[in-house]
């Protein structure tokens, strides 16, 4: 096997990327994949994929007939079902994996001994859990469904889905971001750097893709990188149309969140907020460019709160979207004047912590 080909790659994902035509019996190492980041993001695979757990099962492929042990990675079970051994035929796999031996992929035969292990993963993870335990979600039970409609069985289906869509229209950023989320979410941040430089190539104002591009390079300890990427999603989250307003200040304030612990461990050095070339390509308004350069902000790192004035400002006019009575800007001015009153200054009590850390149960 040679090198950076463990795991395997769609020679369809470099055909759609490059519009080249590949042999499809073509087996693409990720040296072969149309991407500045991959062997990066490759070499630092078990760190960037540290939130997902691990389920490694014995699966066999009907197109070759060979066994191997593949990593299953998210698995959903069928909350209810009328037989309870259907439960067994419908799970859904969301991590993504490819034969071993013959790079075909969504054809798995399950033996008995697998179906069993698999069934006492269910059960472990149907029993109350043990006070302590904070070990990660390793099965969830629902349905996972794209777009509302496709529930696929296997991370490999989320890849065709994506496929057929880019077919018709392989410059379409959004879509190219989603694909690159299914791959995250199967485990393979390689592909997902890949799908995401698509995205971003094809439309620089794609936020979302610029978020997970600069996410995981910071797991890759390339902070300069990063934080190119998650300022230009702070600076083009103005005119991003894909996200509710409430859903883009999330993503505008996990950006600075991140942005500001590199600017820490940068001495300094690693700008947090976007510099005015990266906001001329947006084309930002005044007030944003003046109120950044004031940084007239209280910001707080141990205080998640106090991003959200800063990040409604890149908001934009997306501002407005939001209800006065959710707006960061507006509540933080009322409650500080409630607080620090003008007149006596002796009251020197911070104000509550709106979002305490949840205690460990
Ligand atoms: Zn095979």
């Amino acid at each position: 096997m040679e090198k950076y080909q463990k795991h395997g790659i769609n020679p369809l994902l470099i055909s759609i990327a490059t519009s080249q035509k590949l042999d499809s019996a073509l087996r693409p190492t990720v040296a072969m994949l149309p991407s500045k980041y991959a062997k990066l993001v490759y070499k630092n695979m078990s760190v960037v994929n540290a939130e997902f757990p691990e389920n490694i099962f014995r699966l066999t492929c009907q197109k070759c007939g060979k066994s191997g042990d593949y990593d299953l990675g998210t698995l959903v079970f069928p909350l209810r079902v009328a037989e309870p051994g259907d439960r067994m035929e419908k799970f859904q796999a969301i991590g993504y994996f490819r034969c071993k031996h013959c790079n075909a992929a969504g054809e798995w035969e399950l033996s008995p001994r697998t179906k069993t292990m698999l069934a006492g993963k269910m059960a472990a993870a149907e029993a109350p859990k043990i006070a302590g335990d904070d070990s990660m979600a390793e099965v969830i039970f629902g349905e996972a469904l794209i777009d509302k409609i496709f529930a696929p069985r296997w991370g490999s289906e989320i890849e065709n889905y994506f496929f057929n869509k880019l077919a018709e229209t392989p410059k379409d950023a959004y879509l190219w971001n989603r694909l690159g989320n299914a791959y995250y979410r199967g485990k393979r941040p390689e592909l997902a750097v890949t799908a995401h430089e698509q995205a971003i190539a094809n439309d620089s104002g794609q936020v979302e893709s610029h978020f997970s591009l600069g996410k995981m390079l910071v797991e890759c300890g390339e902070l300069e990188l990063a934080a190119t990427h998650l300022r230009q999603a702070v600076a083009a989250s103005c005119q991003y149309k894909y996200l509710s307003a409430y859903d883009l200040r999330e993503i505008i304030v996990a950006a600075l969140e991140i942005l500001l612990t590199v600017y820490k461990q940068s001495d300094n050095k690693i700008n947090m907020l976007p510099k005015p070339n990266e906001q001329a390509i947006i084309q930002q308004g005044k007030n944003q460019i003046a109120a950044t350069a004031m940084l007239d902000f209280d910001i707080d790192a141990e205080n998640r709160e106090t991003l959200y004035p800063l990040a409604e400002v890149y908001l934009g006019e997306r501002f407005n979207e939001l209800l006065p009575a959710q707006r960061a800007t507006n509540n933080q001015q009322a409650k500080r004047k409630a607080v620090w009153p003008v007149a006596g200054k002796t009251n020197k009590q911070k104000p509550a912590k709106k979002n305490k850390k949840k205690k460990r149960k």
